[in-house]
């Protein structure tokens, strides 16, 4: 089960427009950093494909260390690979407790 804001966040995601049989609003999404497809079901929480590239969790778009607030005008959700490449890795997990 994924908390509410972040099943939010990843509905307001961008949507992908891959065209495999399993592309929809619930599966796919675009992380807004690269680009490239995140999986629903590859959330930072779901210990199995965490490691994936497609997995996911929720970003802070100004880093709290730079003031950024835990508000959904500040989240969204992103690959954890790209999150990994902003430094801000802890955050997330932060959340996620
Ligand atoms: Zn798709
Ligand atoms: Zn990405």
């Amino acid at each position: 089960m994924l908390r509410p804001n972040s099943e939010r966040l990843w509905q307001e995601a961008k949507q992908c427009n891959c065209g495999s049989g399993d592309c929809s609003a619930r599966n796919h999404r675009l992380c807004p950093i690269c680009n490239e497809k995140m999986l629903y079901g590859s959330h930072f929480t779901n210990e199995k494909t965490r490691d994936s590239k497609f997995a996911w969790n929720i970003d802070l778009i100004v880093p709290k260390q730079d003031g950024g607030l835990w508000k959904l005008n500040n989240m969204r959700a992103v690959h954890i690979k790209c999150n990994k490449s902003r430094n801000n890795k802890d955050q997330s997990r932060e959340y996620e407790k």
